[in-house]
């Protein structure tokens, strides 16, 4: 349950009344405030470093993920990439696995939608999340298994606004999806944020295979990666393909975590 164990962190009250430097003028009020949330929500405390609970030393540890010049100053291209649909959970800039490296350690893992979006047909979602799955699976030594009631160890589900967790969805835009690290609870479920409009990859919209296959990434034990091309990468592209892969860096991450798949039950 990594992601609730680092939030808690951020509902702290912090001293983070240091004011962010700028680069440019011309930032308004909201566009500053929108910065410091999302500074203060994806960027936790790093007890590494001294003073790095500042926001000046989250802006560099942002611009450090994303591979932006790091100069702790806000403009106006953060503010866009600030802007873009993102996964809710944190980015723990240079690591690829939660801390702690939680995993599965049964061979079978179950799994279980439990809500669906009015979007797309059951069936459809079924099959996505089976094909998403089924990208992991290829790579390691872990099969899935379908249930239909009762608890799984990965529940997956459609909600809106608060549901149950500490990370209420916010409404179209902006935070898309979470999910928790391998564990016993909410350990494993994915949540998706029923006010987006989810797609099967052919019409405008989030893209629900690209969402289920970052989110199941989580669910597995992968963090984020800060490679632009990992499925991984914290924020969504406008991929309209039906057609994604893993990356390199995707495969690399899970394969360190599960070991290689020695058989040739590939498909
Ligand atoms: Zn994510
Ligand atoms: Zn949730």
């Amino acid at each position: 349950m990594q992601l609730a164990l680092l939030c808690a962190v951020c509902l702290l009250p912090s001293h983070l009344a240091l004011p962010l430097p700028q680069e440019e003028g011309g930032m308004n009020k909201q566009q500053w405030e929108q910065a410091q949330d999302y500074l203060k929500r994806f960027y936790l405390h790093d007890s590494k470093a001294k003073g790095a609970n500042s926001l000046e030393a989250k802006l560099k540890q942002m611009q450090r993920f994303f591979g932006l010049p790091v100069t702790g100053k806000l403009n106006s291209h953060i503010i866009e990439v600030m802007q873009k649909p993102r996964c809710g959970v944190p980015d723990v800039a240079e690591f690829s696995l939660f801390p702690n490296r939680p995993k599965w350690t049964s061979k079978v893992v179950t799994y279980r939608i439990v809500s669906y979006t009015s979007d797309l047909p059951r069936v459809t979602v079924d099959q996505i999340v089976e094909k998403a799955l089924s990208m992991w699976r290829e790579q390691i030594p872990l099969d899935f298994k379908r249930v239909r009631s009762g608890t799984a160890d990965i529940m997956i589900g459609f909600a809106r606004g608060a549901h149950g967790d500490f990370y209420p969805f916010d409404g179209p835009g902006n935070t898309l999806a979470h999910a928790f690290s391998p564990g016993p609870g909410l350990g494993g479920d994915a949540h998706f944020d029923k006010d987006e409009h989810w797609t099967d990859g052919g019409s405008l919209g989030i893209n629900f295979l690209f969402a289920a296959t970052h989110e199941l990434g989580h669910s597995l034990g992968l963090g984020h990666s800060s490679d632009p091309d990992a499925v991984m990468f914290p924020t969504y592209g406008t991929a309209e393909s039906q057609d994604i892969k893993l990356a390199q860096d995707d495969i690399n991450g899970i394969q360190k975590l599960y070991g290689k798949r020695s058989d040739s039950r590939k498909s």
